[in-house]
């Protein structure tokens, strides 16, 4: 569902780049000299709202924003440097002092007016109210006289809310993350962020328990350069530079940080906008607007909901499950198992020598045998076992009414698949699998733990072969 909101995004920007956009930076003989003779630009940012901008570990500055600043920079020949500062507020109150020229990525509000002038956005993004999954749909904030609402301290979210919903009991936390544990905790009821942050940090941080409840349809990030108000000059070349950026740039800009998304974008784009924009407009025309309309919603929130449990649930190489969502399997399964009294089994393969693989032929041969490899246990797989990617070169089978034999059985035929399996890079491939059966209140970590004994012997015994967990590694 994460994705499904980014794909909102997007058509958002797929509108109205176009115009702004301009292919070309024309400066005047006024703007060339002042590039020339002007010193390094010094800029603050917000350290922590991954994945439009950062901090890394290094110092650097990172993320959608940076990449779009040092372009329109670029673009009109101006040096920039980061003022780093820990914390957002800590940013805003430096460029108010002065101690920078601008601010990277911010919305433009009446109360930053006072010392910045704003660029033509450099971005569009929606805000959406995130609340746990068992919170019903959020129509209007209205009706939540006395709700809590958790939102990061000093951004423009909180500025509106504030105007918009007095009566709301807002809970300003430090950073992003901290919004939304205090969500996933109780401890506030809801929270409005950006969807691209939302789907980036629900899928970064597996936040499983929470969900996109509601739309505050006037909430929108037009995200700009904000120039402080004493330099007019920085701020006409600075505009100029976001002015000329393509949309093909930005989009291929956005999508080195988030190209997960980008696929579930287009379908929904297709799929889902035209034939809501129909609905709108047939519904404009009829008295049912009100219903109608709240029914496109919903819909269209059930679908960001899902795609966002996609997205945090798959793992971004092979699409198959991850490992949060193996172990959500393993939870579900082992207790299905233990009330229809059904055995219950683990397969754990690794490929053997992969490593040899990286070195020989490269990472992306590596990611492409391991796509391969990941196709070839689906064709082997029974449809209702659960699959998955546990890590690196690891993947995961959890059998359904399956004891050891038959689990031994079924890894026999994927590892056979696998051997005889001509693969794209012109080499063979081969795994190594260790199977257990799990036992009646056994946690995943210790299920695995017998399985990866087995798998180790399969690795000592030769390699390209199935073990089954060994009786002294099974009893307890
Ligand atoms: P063994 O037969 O004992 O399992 O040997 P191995 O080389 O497969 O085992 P090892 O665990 O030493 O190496 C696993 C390698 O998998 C190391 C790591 O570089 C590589 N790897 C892990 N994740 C990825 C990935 O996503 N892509 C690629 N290309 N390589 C990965
Ligand atoms: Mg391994
Ligand atoms: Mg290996």
């Amino acid at each position: 569902m994460f994705s499904a909101s980014i794909s909102l995004i997007f058509v958002g920007l797929f509108w109205i780049s176009p115009l702004w956009a301009q292919e070309r930076v024309v400066l005047s003989q006024e703007q060339r000299d002042h590039v020339a003779s002007r010193g390094i630009v010094r800029y603050c940012v917000d350290p922590d709202w991954a994945p439009f901008e950062y901090i890394d570990a290094a110092g650097e500055h990172r993320g959608i924003g940076a990449d779009l600043l040092r372009l329109a920079a670029g673009r009109v020949g101006l040096t920039l440097q980061v003022h780093s500062t820990p914390t957002w507020e800590a940013s805003l109150a430096a460029s108010q002092r002065g101690d920078c020229d601008l601010l990277s990525l911010l919305n433009r509000t009446p109360a930053r007016e006072s010392w910045l002038h704003f660029t033509a956005p450099l971005l569009i993004d929606e805000n959406v109210i995130i609340t746990r999954e068992d919170h019903p749909y959020v129509v209007s904030l209205d009706r939540f006289d006395g709700k809590r609402l958790a939102v990061p301290a000093g951004t423009a979210v909180e500025e509106w809310v504030r105007r918009d919903f007095p009566r709301l009991q807002l809970i300003l936390t430090q950073t992003e993350n901290e919004a939304f544990q205090l969500v996933s905790d109780r401890r506030a009821d809801m929270t409005i962020r950006s969807l691209i942050v939302a789907a980036y940090t629900i899928r970064q941080d597996g936040w499983f328990n929470l969900r996109i409840s509601g739309m505050q349809a006037d909430y929108v990030n037009l995200l700009r350069i904000g120039v402080r108000r004493d330099d007019p000059m920085l701020h006409a070349l600075l505009d100029a530079g976001v002015r000329s950026i393509s949309q093909s740039e930005r989009e291929a800009i956005i999508n080195r940080h988030i190209n997960v998304v980008r696929h579930e974008v287009e379908v929904i784009e297709k799929s889902i906008f035209w034939p809501l924009l129909g609905v709108l407009l047939v519904v404009l025309l009829t008295s049912g607007f009100w219903i109608l309309r709240q029914r496109a919603l919903n819909q269209r929130l059930s679908q960001l909901n899902l795609l966002l449990e996609k997205a945090a649930t798959t793992d971004q190489l092979t699409g198959l499950n991850n490992r949060a969502r193996l172990m959500l399997c393993f939870e579900e399964d082992s207790q299905r198992a233990l009330r229809g009294g059904r055995p219950y089994s683990l397969a754990l393969f690794d490929i053997d020598h992969f490593k040899h693989v990286n070195d020989s032929r490269g990472h992306v041969i590596g990611d492409q045998v391991l796509r391969e490899v990941a196709a070839l246990m689906i064709r082997n797989g029974r449809g209702s076992d659960r699959l998955g990617r546990w890590g690196g070169e690891e993947f995961m089978l959890l059998f359904h009414d399956s004891d050891v034999q038959a689990a031994m059985e079924a890894a026999e035929r994927i590892r056979a698949d696998v051997a005889a399996h001509a693969f794209s890079h012109g080499e063979g491939v081969t795994l190594s699998v260790g199977v257990a059966q799990w036992k009646a209140g056994e946690s995943l970590v210790q299920l695995m733990d017998r399985a990866d004994k087995a798998l180790y012997r399969a690795k000592q015994e030769g390699r390209n072969r199935v073990c089954p967990e060994q009786r002294h590694e099974s009893g307890r």
